[in-house]
C-alpha cells in the first residue's frame, strides 16, 4: 500500500518526551499457545482501537528471482476474501469504518486497523480469515503487481527518499543469491500463484507474528477474541533460512531497472542478540551525524544507516546511500564507509549514557499510553492537515505499531534486555565496533542500473 506519512516515525522521537507524572500502569502481554504474542494497551478514555499486525517477513526472505514478493503479498492479503467478504470488499469496508493500511519492511510487514472500538471483533476476524489464505487469483496478481510497479515509479521520482526498500530488495538478491540483476518492475505479473502461496504460506506463521491493541478494550475483552479467531492456526514454524553471512561476497554488484546508483556497506551481524540490539541503538544515535555531514549532503541525495526501526540482527550493521548524478560511486562507498566507521567508534566512546537512557525509554515505553499524552500527540498530528478523528486513530496506531516493533527488539524477556542495555559500559561497546566492524566481516554492494 502507499501513502503512508505518519505510521513511520523513529522510536527516538515517540520517545522523547518522559514526564513522570504520565507514568501508569504496565501494558498486558500474553502469548497463545500456537506462538502469536500479544500486546493490548487499554485506553478508557479512547473511543477507537488501533490494532497492529506484524509479521516477521520482509524483503530479506524474498525467494529467488520473486523481488518485490513480500510487497506483493501484503497488497494480496489487505484484498483477501474471507470473514464474509469477497475479494477487496473487506478493504472497504475497513477504510469506511476507520482506517486500513500496511507496509513492508526488509524484515517485516505490517498491517493497520483502526476503527471504533465495536468494530474490533470484525477487525480480528479479517486479520485472522487473511492469514488463511489457500489460493491466490492470477488476476488479482498482475493487477496488483502493476500497482506495486506504480509505487516504484513514485519512489524513483523522489530521489531524496533513497529508492531505500528497493535497494533492500536488491541488496538481500546480491547477500543471499549473488543475482546479477533485481528487477523492482518486472516479474511479479505473470508469477506462479503456487509459488507465492508457497512463499505465504511458509512465511505467515503465528511464530512470527505479534498482535498489538491500543485504545477502548480491555484484556479480558481481548483474550478470548485472540483465542476464538486466532487459535486454531496451526503453530507449525516458518521456514525462514537465516542468512549465511559467511557465504555472503565481500564485493558484489546488481543491476536494476532504476537509473539510480547507490551503495550499501554492511558487517556481518553479530552473533548474540544483546550486542545486536546495542549496535542498533548506537548508529541510531550515528544516524542524526549522517544526515547532517556537508561532505555526504554534496555527493548524496540521501545517506542511511542501521537504527532501532531497521535493526541489526536479520539486517547486517550497514550503512547505504543513493549518489547524486554524476557522482564516483566508489569515492561514495569510501567515503560513507569511513564517516560511519569514525562516528560509531567515536559514538561508542562518547555516547554509552545515551545508549543507556534508551533502556530507560524502554521501560517508559512498556507502561500504558495516557489519554492526555495521546491528545497532545494528536493535536501535532492535526497540525499536519488531518481532522481531530483521523488524528487520533493515526496515533492509536502508532502506538501499537510502536510496541510491536519494540518487541521485535526486546526480544523473549525484554526486562532483561532492557537491563543489559542500562548497563552497558563504554569498554563493551567500544570492544563491540572493534570486532564488527572489521574488514573480514564486511559485504560492499553497489546497485547500479542494469545496461
Ligand atoms: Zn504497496
Amino acid at each position: 500500500m502507499n501513502n503512508r506519512q505518519f505510521l513511520v516515525g523513529a522510536l527516538i522521537s515517540t520517545l522523547s518526551s518522559v514526564s513522570p507524572l504520565l507514568v501508569s500502569a504496565q501494558v498486558h502481554e500474553f502469548d497463545l499457545a500456537n506462538g502469536i504474542h500479544v500486546i493490548v494497551n487499554p485506553v478508557p478514555e479512547a473511543e477507537d482501537v488501533g490494532v497492529e499486525t506484524f509479521h516477521e517477513v520482509g524483503f530479506v526472505d524474498e525467494p529467488e528471482s520473486m523481488v518485490q514478493s513480500s510487497h506483493l503479498l501484503e497488497h494480496l492479503v489487505c484484498y483477501a476474501p474471507g470473514a464474509g467478504f469477497e475479494a477487496k470488499a473487506a478493504m472497504e469496508w475497513l477504510n469506511k469504518k476507520g482506517m486500513a493500511n500496511a507496509e513492508t519492511m526488509p524484515d517485516s510487514t505490517h498491517y493497520d486497523y483502526a476503527s471504533r472500538a465495536e468494530n474490533l471483533e470484525k477487525i480480528l476476524e479479517i486479520e485472522a480469515a487473511r492469514l488463511k489464505q489457500t489460493s491466490f487469483d492470477p488476476q488479482m496478481i498482475e493487477c496488483e503487481a502493476k500497482r506495486v510497479y506504480q509505487e516504484t515509479d513514485f519512489v524513483e521520482n523522489n530521489p531524496q527518499a533513497g529508492m531505500l526498500k528497493h535497494a533492500f530488495m536488491a541488496l538481500s538478491h546480491a547477500w543471499k543469491y549473488k543475482s546479477k540483476t533485481a528487477l523492482v518492475r518486472g516479474g511479479l505479473d505473470n508469477m506462479d500463484p503456487g509459488k507465492l502461496l508457497n512463499f505465504y504460506q511458509t512465511t505467515y506463521r503465528p511464530r512470527n507474528l505479534t498482535i498489538a491493541i491500543t485504545g477502548k478494550t480491555t484484556l479480558d475483552e481481548v483474550k478470548p477474541l485472540i483465542e476464538k479467531h486466532f487459535g486454531d492456526l496451526s503453530s507449525n514454524d516458518p521456514q525462514s533460512k537465516p542468512l549465511d553471512w559467511s557465504k555472503v561476497p565481500a564485493n558484489h554488484t546488481i543491476g536494476w531497472d532504476s537509473q539510480h546508483r547507490a551503495v550499501c556497506v554492511a558487517w556481518n551481524p553479530p552473533k548474540n542478540k544483546r550486542d545486536s540490539v546495542r549496535l542498533s541503538l548506537l548508529s541510531a544515535v550515528v544516524m542524526q551525524k549522517l544526515a547532517n555531514d556537508p561532505a555526504l549532503k554534496k555527493k548524496t541525495e540521501m545517506v542511511m544507516c542501521s537504527n532501532n526501526m531497521w535493526m541489526v540482527g536479520d539486517l547486517p550493521l550497514f550503512v547505504y546511500a543513493m549518489a547524486k548524478p554524476e557522482q564516483d560511486l566508489d569515492e561514495i562507498e569510501k567515503l560513507i564507509s569511513e564517516t560511519f566507521e569514525k562516528e560509531l567508534k567515536a559514538s561508542a566512546s562518547s555516547s554509552v549514557q545515551m545508549i543507556k537512557s534508551f533502556g530507560f525509554q524502554y521501560d517508559f515505553q512498556r507502561k500504558q499510553s495516557t489519554w492526555p499524552r495521546m491528545q497532545q500527540q494528536a493535536k501535532m498530528v492535526q497540525k499536519m492537515g488531518r481532522s481531530e478523528a483521523m488524528s487520533l486513530q493515526l496515533v492509536l496506531l502508532q502506538d501499537a505499531l510502536v510496541r510491536c516493533s519494540a518487541h521485535r527488539l526486546l526480544g523473549k524477556d525484554p526486562d532483561e534486555m532492557i537491563k543489559a542495555i542500562k548497563e552497558t559500559k563504554k569498554e563493551d561497546l567500544v570492544t563491540l565496533v572493534n570486532k564488527t566492524v572489521s574488514p573480514k566481516n564486511q559485504h560492499v554492494v553497489h546497485i547500479v542500473p542494469q545496461d
